[in-house]
């Protein structure tokens, strides 16, 4: 019987989405191949993002707590995965794909000499060991396969597991002991670039406003794509032509080496539809796209699609949506 161990993802103590959805893939093997999860926590002062994970229906949720670990650094978390995942038996390592896990799973695996698997959006038991169902080629291919040896490492992807409703019972906050000095240290940590203030995070926010190369410059990005934005209470997000011209920061690129979301609605202005980009927020439920050109490639997976400037159309969409 499998022996997950889900890893939480959290930012300055607010637990993201994303980590119940991997619970989901936890409760899913759980309830198909027998085994028990737990989660683990690593930060400094965390005991609330563990408080919040106690109905989540792992059997611990483990704290790794210590002020070598207040920022993400890979190479200390990898070290700390790893030594839980031999103290705990565990015999599945799982975290919801992003660039969290992206950075710091592979590590473990390595440190565990052990295969991983991203991008996983199923999982079925089969024969005593599981097959796994992945996208690949920026989700233009989709893999069914199976990892070799009695440890897996995988970060799935959040749109594919539902959160699972609370458990009534609540699951004991469990301390794994952390010698922060003993912690390899050769990844400084320098600064952290926020996001917008007040603004959510576009893999976590039920509605993104993303903006393309139709946009000129930083101010109109704030103007159009920020305003339509703030109007919504949605996150925003970039195509990789406006973090490549310097308009927009790396931490707003959607796509195939930027975030991956899944909201429910998602605004595409001035985004041709470039494969690349679509790998990044194809998942969405319902996709609005606005471009000038009718034969813009975004138009084959939009819900809703207007033909027209995005100087004009935007401007007009954040009036009516503003009160009085
Ligand atoms: C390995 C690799 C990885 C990549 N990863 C990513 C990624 O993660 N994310 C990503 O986004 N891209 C990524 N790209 C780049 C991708 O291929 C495209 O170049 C990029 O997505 C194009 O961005 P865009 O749609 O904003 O620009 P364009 O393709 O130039 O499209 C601009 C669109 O705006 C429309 N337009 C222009 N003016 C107006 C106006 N006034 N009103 C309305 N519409 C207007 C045009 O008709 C056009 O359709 C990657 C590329 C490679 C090779």
């Amino acid at each position: 019987m499998p022996q997950i161990l889900v890893i939480a993802e959290h930012d300055q103590g607010q637990l993201k989405a994303a980590t119940l959805a991997a619970t989901g893939f936890a409760r899913k093997v759980g309830s198909a191949a027998g085994g028990q999860f737990e989660v683990l926590v690593l930060g400094h002062g965390v005991a609330g993002v563990a408080e919040s994970l106690r109905h989540c229906g792992a059997v611990s949720v483990l704290t790794a707590d210590d002020p070598a670990l207040r920022h993400p650094l890979a190479d200390k978390f990898a070290a700390v995965i790893a030594g839980v995942v031999r103290g705990r038996g565990a015999t599945m390592v799982v975290a919801a794909a992003s660039t969290f896990s992206k950075d710091i799973l592979p590590r473990a695996a390595g440190l565990l000499d052990t295969g991983m698997l991203s991008d996983v959006i199923d999982v079925w038991p089969d024969g005593g060991d599981f097959t796994f169902k992945r996208v690949l080629f920026a989700g233009n291919a989709l893999a069914t396969v199976k990892l070799d040896g009695p440890l897996k490492f995988l970060t799935v992807r959040a749109a594919a597991f539902a959160t699972p409703p609370p458990t009534e019972s609540a699951a004991p906050v469990v301390a794994v002991p952390v010698d922060g000095a003993t912690l390899p240290n050769q990844i400084e940590f320098v600064a952290r670039e926020g996001r917008a203030a007040g603004r959510p995070d576009a893999t976590e926010a039920p509605i993104v406003v993303s903006g393309g190369r139709a946009i000129r410059n930083a101010d109109d990005f704030e103007r159009l794509v920020g305003g339509l934005a703030d109007a919504l209470g949605a996150a925003v997000g970039s195509s990789r032509a406006l973090v490549d011209a310097g308009i927009t920061p790396n931490s707003l690129q959607i796509g195939q080496t930027g975030k991956v979301v899944a909201p429910n609605l998602y605004f595409a202005l001035g985004i041709s539809g470039a494969i690349q980009h679509l790998a990044g927020m194809k998942d969405t439920r319902v996709i609005v796209a606005v471009n000038k050109d009718p034969e813009a490639p975004v138009f084959e997976v939009a819900d809703y699609g207007l033909v027209g400037d995005v100087y004009e159309v935007v401007p007009e969409l954040i009036a009516k949506l503003k009160p009085g």
